[in-house]
């Protein structure tokens, strides 16, 4: 898809590099989303695959190689966003209460530092759409790295309760003992075990977990994280993260019984858009972008 933006056509000694670390990324969509507004705004730089074995347990050797390499910057993405900050110089200070990071900048004297572009891309999306979580009863399925971002966006502006679910509940707990600290007044729940009833009180209902995409499975071996009895109301907003497919059996269930629905393209764009002006320092071209993300060439 769009592989046309790599040809050596755009490639010389001059090209400013940046990439994708992560694990199994040969799908990922940032690829032609960065490529495609390099080329558009006649940018010298192109953004590379930079695939990473997680048993290979190499990923401080990657990190280090983008200094070694005169790399500009990089994305991290599954499963590296925590995993990677013992690794760098220094964090922003919106990703060092996240405890993750999606955006590595190496600045002119080769410091690395990490930032988090998650959270302004998911706000961003959701108010693009024109939905409103003031005050509104939040459930969060996961507690990785993109379910941190979620949650630290939604506490800092104002949320109303924040329900967390995850497969692994020490680490939502975690999770949540790390948000209370920032957000002291924020009401915060761990579950330990999904019911129907859990879905029905809350008003925006996020999935932050891969289980969705093709061949991943919740422990109960369905590709949805719900109980099967479950049904949705009109008024809520079902979010998944995902993006590949771009509509879930999540989505289509809510879809189904009337919710509203937002798939993770809008997110996945406007989280680009934000890590593409940190290193660049230029506005990003987003309608270029959101066509690239579809597969589209405007
Ligand atoms: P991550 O840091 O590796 O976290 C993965 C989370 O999902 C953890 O909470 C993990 O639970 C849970 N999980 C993984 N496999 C599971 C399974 N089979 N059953 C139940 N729970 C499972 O990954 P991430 O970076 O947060 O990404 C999570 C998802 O968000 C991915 O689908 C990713 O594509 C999507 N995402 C989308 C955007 C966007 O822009 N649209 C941005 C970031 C991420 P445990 O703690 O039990 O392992």
């Amino acid at each position: 898809m769009n592989s046309h933006y790599l040809s050596t056509q755009y490639i010389n000694g001059e090209t400013i590099l940046v990439g994708l670390l992560g694990s199994d990324i040969r799908l990922s969509r940032s690829l032609p989303i960065h490529n495609s507004a390099f080329h558009e705004l006649n940018l010298n730089w192109a953004y590379l695959p930079l695939n990473v074995n997680p048993k290979s347990d190499s990923i401080q050797d990657a990190v280090n190689g983008l200094r070694a390499l005169g790399f500009s910057g990089a994305n991290i993405t599954m499963p590296y966003k925590e995993s990677v900050i013992p690794f760098l110089d220094e964090l922003t200070p919106a990703a060092q209460r996240i405890g993750a990071v999606n955006t590595i900048l190496v600045t002119a004297d080769k410091r690395l530092v990490g930032g988090n572009s998650d959270t302004g891309g998911f706000l961003e999306d959701l108010k693009s759409k024109g939905i409103k979580w003031n005050d509104r009863p939040v459930l969060l399925l996961g507690a990785g790295g993109a379910a941190r971002a979620v949650a630290y966006g939604l506490a800092e502006t104002g949320c109303g309760p924040i329900t967390i679910y995850n497969r692994t509940t020490e680490r939502a707990t975690k999770l949540a003992t790390e948000l209370q600290k920032f957000f002291p007044e924020q009401p915060i729940q761990v579950l330990d075990r999904l019911h129907s009833g859990n879905i029905a009180s809350n008003a925006l209902i996020i999935n932050g977990t891969p289980v969705g995409m093709k061949g991943i499975y919740a422990p109960s071996g369905e590709d949805y994280l719900w109980p099967s009895s479950l049904s949705f109301q009109k008024s809520q907003v079902v979010v998944d993260l995902i993006y590949a497919p771009l509509e879930t059996s999540l989505l289509k269930k809510a879809g189904f019984d009337g919710a509203t629905t937002i798939n993770g393209l809008g997110m996945l764009v406007q989280q680009a858009a934000l890590s593409f002006s940190w290193w660049t320092g230029q506005d990003a071209p987003i309608d270029t972008m959101t066509a690239a993300a579809k597969g589209i060439a405007l």
